[in-house]
């Protein structure tokens, strides 16, 4: 691979935050990098030894070391109270005396007990903990047995993590067979769940925009009916406004009507009086002087 410290890197460990990103990558079986499809496969750590930081032995720790009253360096097995004085000092393992520091897998005595360990866990696997799977290194794995895992039993028993059960009975000797890491089911599980969120969400919000129609339709009613109110009382007002108007034109023709009445007969009065005082005067004096003006 390109990019990588030799061009023939065989394995990239990538590590993902996101555990449905990362089913969906192994379940698709491939990674694209840089233009290249890449086989993808489970990452599956090797069983870790317990070394103690005091004696380099395996199978305990510091805290409950009984081998040793100091602490012993790993690469010389000299008294390591100073630091400083073993930064470069010989290597030399102080288990074996062989060349290697005295807690590294070349030597036997931690290999033998890792090798035990690894026997142990394969023995009795339903030791480990539930959705844990450890990868064998070959060397420990027996020449004829295939598997390349060990796996808690107990995984059987629940759900989500069942799709790594698959992985243990890829057939190696098939070239064409891949580990099918996850089951379709927990595939199916995930999608349909995510399918299943994805559809409330769009209710909830469906059911949100049908709300917010109801309640802008019940709004819209409310300015209708204010509108039309309003409309009406102005209209009321223009026609109490117009039966005023109406009754002020009565009330002048009325008032028109009276007073030229009223001027008319007052007028006929007065005339008809003149003419009755004007004639007592005339025959009172028996005079003939005003019948002019009379008629
Ligand atoms: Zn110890
Ligand atoms: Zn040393
Ligand atoms: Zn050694």
């Amino acid at each position: 691979m390109h990019g990588t410290k030799s061009e023939y890197t065989r394995h990239v460990k990538i590590e993902m935050l996101n555990r449905r990103e990362y089913e969906s990558l192994l379940n698709s079986g491939k990674v694209n990098l840089m233009d290249d499809s890449y086989e993808v496969n489970e990452f599956l750590p090797a069983p870790k030894v317990l070394i103690c930081g005091r004696c380099n032995r395996p199978g305990h720790t510091k805290k409950y070391c009984q081998s040793s009253a100091f602490d012993i360096c790993r690469r010389c097995g000299g008294d390591r109270t100073n630091i400083q004085a073993h930064k470069s000092c010989i290597v030399k393992c102080h288990h074996c005396g062989g060349e290697h520091e005295a807690t590294s897998y070349k030597c036997p005595l931690i290999s033998d007990f890792r090798r035990e360990l690894i026997k142990q866990l394969k023995n009795h696997p339903e030791r480990l903990p539930p959705q844990v799977q450890l990868f064998i290194p070959s060397d420990y794995r027996n020449k004829k047995d295939g598997a390349r895992t060990i796996f808690s039993s107990r995984q059987y028993d629940s759900g989500p993590y069942q799709k790594s059960v698959n992985q243990n009975y890829y057939d190696r000797n098939d070239s064409q067979a891949r580990p099918s890491v996850a089951p379709a089911i927990t595939t199916d599980t995930t999608s349909a769940s995510i399918q299943s969120e994805l559809n409330e969400k769009i209710k909830s919000l469906a059911k949100r925009l049908e709300d917010v129609e109801k309640s802008h339709a019940a709004e819209k009613e409310i300015i209708n009916l204010k509108y039309k109110s309003h409309i009406a009382a102005i209209n009321q007002a223009w026609l109490l406004m117009e039966q005023g108007y109406e009754i002020q034109r009565k009330m002048i023709s009325k008032t028109n009507v009276a007073v030229s009445e009223i001027m008319f007969d007052t007028g006929l009065l007065v005339t008809e009086d003149i003419y009755t005082t004007v004639k007592n005067i005339k025959t009172a004096l028996g005079s003939t002087e005003f019948d002019q003006t009379i008629q």
